[in-house]
């Protein structure tokens, strides 16, 4: 038994195959079919909350809908916004999970950063996300509704403009449920973000990758380096010992040759770890020659876990290292620090919150 199926007298949650379930839908009733088009519009540009806000529907019809259909499986269980306009929503599930997702405002991009499973199970050392393993896949609707809620919290005139794959999850653990609601976020019927503004962030999975280069997919993509070499990779990254770089590497090269996107790698900077002058280096000769794109992303510190961020005399060291080597290099600078927009963060804090709260008060001992 799968536990991604509706049961029975549960209503269908619309966003996961959003025209196969309108169009039988319409069919079935009789309905126009421009009633599909109707009702897309209202969720993916007007950003409507509610079926009774589609004011171009029969009302007769809003409200069949309603009994019919699920349009929301999810409930927004806290919703932070920083300082610097990062806002970020933990997101409850109809099975209780929790993910969560974030929305980054940098000038004039508006960026949205999605999860794709509950927890994760790459186990990256440093992670909050992997702390605990992985539940479970999100579905496609799950997916989508992240996009279509963190849309919401745009002001009227903001629009989006970039999705990353970062959040919760391995991505392409998961890329049945992903790849339809990454078609919904390009698509000029849904959220009309063009291939090259999407990026899936992955750990590194070469099957999968070969997969994307196969269905001939335009999405930009990144992979989480974080060392050097297998052996430290393989203490940082624990799945890279069934995998190993150089398999990464060449799956990720076929994929630029058959998208023509630059790739991008990312390099958690993690002090006396990952950070010396050595490892700048080798980083180096390992990436030369490809038109590539190094982010280094410096270590937001999880609360119980022992690495640090290196100081900024550090950081700058290695930037140079790798700047002399001709690379392009990123420092990706933390947004949203305030409202623990690192991945994993809110959801353990919350979860922390939670322990508090249902733990019996203290006694005085009396
Ligand atoms: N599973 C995907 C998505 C993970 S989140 C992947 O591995 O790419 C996106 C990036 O943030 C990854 O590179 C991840 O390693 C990194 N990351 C995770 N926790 C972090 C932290 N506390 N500080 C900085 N980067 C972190």
């Amino acid at each position: 038994m799968t536990t991604d199926a509706p049961a029975k007298d549960e209503p269908t949650h619309l966003l996961t195959a959003i025209d196969d379930t309108l169009e039988a839908y319409c069919l079935d009733r009789d309905l126009p079919r421009f009633r599909t088009r109707q009702i897309r519009e209202w969720l993916f540009k007007k950003r409507a909350t509610d079926w009774s806000q589609m004011t171009n529907l029969p009302q007769t019809l809003r409200a069949q809908l309603a009994s019919d259909l699920q349009l929301w499986s999810t409930k927004i269980i806290r919703h932070t916004k920083s300082a610097d306009g990062t806002e970020k929503l933990l997101i409850g599930l109809a099975d209780g999970g929790q993910v969560e997702c974030v929305l980054l405002r940098d000038r004039v991009r508006r960026t949205i950063c999605v999860s794709t499973q509950v927890g994760c199970g790459m186990g990256c050392v440093f992670c909050a996300s992997g702390l605990d393993g992985v539940d479970r896949n999100l579905t496609t609707g799950e997916i989508v509704e992240q996009m279509l809620r963190l849309q919401m919290l745009l002001d009227e005139k903001e629009r989006l403009s970039h999705i990353v794959v970062m959040g919760m999850g391995e991505p392409l653990a998961n890329l049945d449920a992903l790849l339809p609601a990454l078609t919904e976020a390009h698509r000029p019927e849904g959220l009309d973000i063009s291939a090259r503004r999407i990026t899936i962030s992955t750990v590194g999975l070469p099957k999968a990758i070969d997969r994307l280069t196969s269905l001939n997919s335009h999405y930009r993509l990144a992979i989480s380096l974080h060392a050097p070499n297998d052996e430290l990779r393989n203490q940082l990254v624990p799945v890279n010992h069934r995998i190993g770089m150089a398999s990464i590497l060449q799956a990720a090269d076929n994929y630029f040759n058959s998208s023509g996107r630059r790739l991008t790698f990312e390099y958690v900077l993690l002090a006396d770890i990952n950070d010396e002058p050595k490892h700048a280096k080798q980083l180096a000769t390992i990436l030369t020659g490809r038109e590539a794109l190094l982010n280094i992303i410096p270590y937001n510190p999880v609360t119980g876990l022992p690495y640090r961020t290196p100081s900024m005399p550090r950081q700058i060291q290695f930037r140079k290292i790798l700047e002399a080597s001709g690379l392009r290099v990123r420092f990706r600078h933390r947004k949203g620090d305030d409202i623990d927009a690192a991945c994993g963060q809110l959801r353990r804090s919350q979860a922390a919150q939670q322990h508090l709260k249902d733990s019996p008060p203290p006694t005085d001992g009396q």
